[in-house]
């Protein structure tokens, strides 16, 4: 086989292994049935125990790219042995660096897009709310894309920027899959800066 064949095999290899691990974020929570609890992409949520529990199923999806990663790279190695080297050596690149690129989130990189502190985060604002310490007599947090703000009194209630939810993106699915291939689930903006004393 000649180089362009070759290399065509490999990219298509790099692509299915950097593909394969993301199936679950980028489809399992994407059908309408799957969020009738949330507004529509791109608006703000509001927080609910089911937008906590949709953070938890993207956190356990992203984690569980680990698997799917292994099978790939198992795959690769089969390919690699039997089949089309340029192929299966597509596959072992894409999958282990899918797996080393999550990994150093345990050695003091970005950490993943959705977090278990994350959720923690949620729950409390929507504790605070309801408690004594609430921002005004009628507070509905909702999350922005900066951060969680009341939207009645629009206080600033969490400096989180707001990671993609699974929600059904309104920029069609092709453009809403390679968006979401290059950013990972991770949020377009930072966080809102802290006000520092001299704009308070
Ligand atoms: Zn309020």
């Amino acid at each position: 086989m000649g180089l362009v064949g070759t290399m065509f095999l490999f990219a298509l290899g790099a692509i299915i292994g950097h593909v394969s691990p993301r199936l679950p974020t980028l489809f399992m929570t994407r059908p309408k049935g799957f969020n009738i609890r949330f507004s529509s992409h791109p608006d703000p949520v509001e927080l609910s125990p089911y937008l906590t529990q949709r953070v938890l199923h993207l956190r356990t999806f992203y984690w569980s790219s680990f698997l799917l990663a292994g099978i790939v790279m198992f795959f690769g190695g089969v390919s690699l042995r039997w089949g089309s080297a340029g192929f299966g050596f597509g596959l072992w690149v894409a999958s282990s660096w899918t797996i080393l690129s999550r990994l150093q989130a345990f050695l003091g990189g970005r950490p993943a897009p959705w977090t278990h502190a994350m959720a923690v985060e949620l729950q409390s604002v929507m504790d605070a709310s309801r408690s004594e310490i609430r921002c005004c007599s009628h507070p509905v947090p909702v999350w922005q894309q900066q951060c969680i703000q009341c939207s009645s009194c629009k206080a600033v209630l969490s400096r989180i920027a707001r990671p993609d939810l699974g929600r059904k993106r309104s920029d069609g699915w092709v453009a809403a899959t390679l968006r979401l291939l290059i950013t990972d689930g991770h949020p377009f903006t930072d966080p809102l800066p802290e006000l520092t004393l001299e704009q308070e």
